[in-house]
């Protein structure tokens, strides 16, 4: 995957589609929900995760206790260990990792898979409900995820085409 390009384009088209996700704040199209299913089965068609990580690149998931617990576990570590090797508290007081890249991207892969943070396993949050209500955080990741930036300019096209709002 060009990241690259992606990235390009995601800079260039930034504005335009976050006025449209302001939007969506205000108003909510009739059959939102299902629109945004058929919409995002169509970017996983074209979109592969596998040759692509941006996420785990370029961004932290928050680590809940439990996420440090399970995760510490696996690594045969103590929780307290675990956080003072990789972690620290964000403005939120949320934990997230020091540095990026992520620790635990190998060879372009995540090497916890089984065990990864709540938020790394549903990010990119498409199928959350009400989708509209995670406005900000797809403006946020329009930059850093191909998948939230051709969701949101397929949406875009099609509301604008198929309704009077
Ligand atoms: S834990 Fe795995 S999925 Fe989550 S950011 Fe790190 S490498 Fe990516
Ligand atoms: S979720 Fe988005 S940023 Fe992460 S690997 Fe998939 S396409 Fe790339």
């Amino acid at each position: 995957m060009d990241i690259g390009a992606y990235t390009s384009r995601a800079r260039r088209k930034k504005k335009v589609l976050s006025d449209f996700l302001d939007k969506l704040d205000e108003i909510v199209p009739e059959g939102m929900p299902a629109l945004v299913e058929k919409v995002d089965a169509t970017v996983w068609q074209d979109i592969d995760c596998t040759t692509c990580a941006n996420c785990c690149k370029t961004m932290t998931p928050t680590f809940t206790q439990a996420d440090i617990a399970r995760i510490s576990t696996h690594l045969r570590m103590s929780p307290a260990a675990f956080k003072t090797k990789w972690l620290k508290k964000d403005d939120a007081k949320q934990w997230v990792n020091t540095t990026q890249p992520c620790q635990f991207l190998v060879d372009n892969k995540c090497s916890i898979y089984d065990v990864r943070p709540a938020d790394c396993a549903e990010f990119p949050h498409h199928n959350k409900k009400p989708f509209d209500e995670y406005n900000t955080t797809f403006k946020n990741n329009l930059v850093h995820c191909p998948a939230t930036l051709t969701l949101v300019e397929r949406l875009k096209k099609v509301v604008e085409r198929d309704f009077e709002w």
